[in-house]
């Protein structure tokens, strides 16, 4: 479905979202459902909370209780 329509799937959308009761602050939420080789969010992060392992074309994952939602990684995605 992303790649006909550029649309995620429930399912894949749903992946990237965080247990709401963890929660207490903003986080950053990673919509990249492809397996592209690209990572300047996790360069960017100043408390290194995204993880794109165990290659470069892995999706990244924010650790919720790391990320303090500074919003850097998404300023500099370039999609
Ligand atoms: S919002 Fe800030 S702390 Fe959280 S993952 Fe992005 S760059 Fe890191
Ligand atoms: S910078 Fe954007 S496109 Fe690149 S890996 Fe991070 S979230 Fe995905």
């Amino acid at each position: 479905m992303l790649n006909k329509t550029g649309v995620p799937t429930r399912v894949q959308v749903q992946s990237v979202f965080f247990n709401e009761v963890t929660l207490s602050s903003f986080k950053a939420v990673i919509e990249c459902y492809e397996d592209i080789p690209c990572n300047p969010c996790a360069l960017s992060c100043p408390v290194k909370a995204i993880t794109i392992a165990p290659t470069l074309h892995s999706q990244p994952v924010v650790d919720p209780d790391v990320c303090t939602g500074c919003s850097i990684c998404v300023s500099v995605c370039p999609y």
